[in-house]
This record gives structure tokens, sequence and C-alpha cells, in this order.
């Protein structure tokens, strides 16, 4: 998979993008991330990108003809990439999106700044408009990288056989399990006993009972979207979810 990572601060995705698990699936050639920096495409001689709303109003606003330029120059090294632009006002970015991007084999990533993008460049070459939360960052790059890696752990050979996504949280629509490792007694808490049994059934309903009890607390919302089994739908009956 290829991303391409539109930005005004291609050192922040550079940077980051170095470590950890990314990191190792550049290296071992899984992915490649490109930051580009759109500033290139100014076309004045100040490099200036960005300029007052029509309409007046607070703040600057990124031109449309850089962004659309450099989108353009990249392209034509592309098939025909999805184009995110990372804005407070897109879809929320969830697991399942992460599913689907991952099957792509090209994406673009568009980071805005100031007080955003030109809207003439987003309706030129955005496909999807993607939002990481109800708040407001200063520009899209953390958001870029927060999708980016949420996209990379889930593609083919990434993650090691330690690193398993497939029972994380999210992944069948519920919170995970809780974790724990030695020592067995931590200043007087105790590691669940069935964790220590060796009985591979007990554990695995050990786990699922704690992994729905866990959504039922903390996010009781998951509940009303996944598909539950009878069985789950008894442990949580225990707990007077029905
Ligand atoms: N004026 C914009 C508004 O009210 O929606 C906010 C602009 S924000 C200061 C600058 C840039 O940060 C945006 O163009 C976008 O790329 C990025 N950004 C800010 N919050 C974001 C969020 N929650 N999710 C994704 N990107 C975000």
């Amino acid at each position: 998979m290829k991303i391409v990572i539109m930005t005004l601060f291609p050192e922040m995705i550079e940077d980051a993008v170095r470590h950890s698990i990314m990191g190792r699936a550049i290296e071992n050639g899984l992915i490649q991330i490109e930051a580009v920096d759109f500033r290139a495409f100014s076309g004045n001689k100040h490099n200036q990108v960005d300029d007052y709303p029509y309409g007046g109003g607070a703040g600057m606003l990124i031109m449309a003809k850089p962004v659309v330029d450099c989108y353009r120059h990249i392209a034509k090294e592309m098939k025909s990439p999805r184009v995110m632009y990372m804005t407070p006002a897109g879809k929320v970015w969830n697991q399942e999106m992460a599913i689907e991007y991952s099957k792509e084999e090209e994406v673009v990533i568009l980071c805005g700044h100031y007080e955003g993008i030109d809207q003439r460049a987003i309706e030129a070459i955005v496909t999807d408009e993607v939002s990481i939360g109800d708040f407001i960052l200063t520009g899209g790059e953390l958001a870029a990288m927060v999708v980016a890696d949420s996209i990379i752990r889930l593609l083919p050979n990434v993650l090691g056989k330690e690193e398993s996504f497939e029972k994380e949280s999210f992944s069948e629509g519920l919170l995970e399990h809780d974790h724990y490792t030695r020592p067995q007694n931590f200043e007087g808490r105790e590691v669940p006993e069935v964790l220590l049994s060796g009985n591979h059934k007990n554990i695995e309903m050990y786990r699922r009972e704690n992994s729905l009890l866990n959504t039922l607390k903390k996010r009781p919302d998951l509940l009303k979207t996944v598909e539950l089994a009878e069985k789950d739908k008894k442990i949580l009956k225990k707990y007077n979810y029905f």
C-alpha cells in the first residue's frame, strides 16, 4: 500500500513514521509513506499558500491552487486513489473505516491548517472527509497519523504473531478483555486465578465475559450494534443488561 500525505509540515509526518510498527513496516517494504509539501506548488516567489477569506472573518485560508496542483502532480504516479481530507466536519474515524481503507492500494491524505482549505479544492479532489473526533486540532497532521497508523497495523504481515489485531477492541464490536503479566501478585492485587489454570476453554469463557462486562461498563453504546450470541446474552442478563 502507498499512502501520500499532503501537508505544509512534512517533517511532522517523516518524524512520526520512523518509529515502532510503522517504521518497521516501511523498512520491510510493506508500506510506502510519502509526505508531500504543497507549499512547493504555491506558484509565487514568497511561497505563500494562504490568503484572507472572502466575506471577512478571523484567520487565513489555504488557497485552492497549490492543493489542487500538488494533487494533480502526485496523481500522475497513481491509479485512482481515495483522497481523504482531515477535517472536524468529516465522518468520525472508526475501526470499520480503518478496515475498509486497509483494502485500498493507494490513499492520499490531505492535511489542512489555519482555518482550513478553500472549498473548491475540496470539491475538486477529495473523495472522503474524515474527522478523528469532536475537537479542533491546529492542523491535520496528527489526525493523518492517527488514521495512517490504524490502517497500517491491519495490513498483512505488519503485526508480528504476538501482536495480532484480531482480538483487539472493536474488531468484534466489543472492547477487549483485561490483560495481566508477571508478577502474579502486584502490591496485593492478584491475577485472576482462571488465567493461571492452563484450562484454555475456561480462559476463553472468562475473557469473553470480561470483554462483555468491560463493554457494558465503559461503552454500553457498542452493545446496541454488535451481534450477540445466545451465550453472550445470558452473560449480560446476569449483569442486568436485558
Ligand atoms: N475552521 C475549521 C473548523 O472550524 O472546522 C478548523 C480548522 S483547524 C484549526 C485546521 C485543520 O486541522 C483543519 O483544516 C483540519 O485539517 C485539521 N483538523 C482539526 N481538527 C480536526 C479533527 N477533529 N479531525 C481531523 N482533522 C482536524
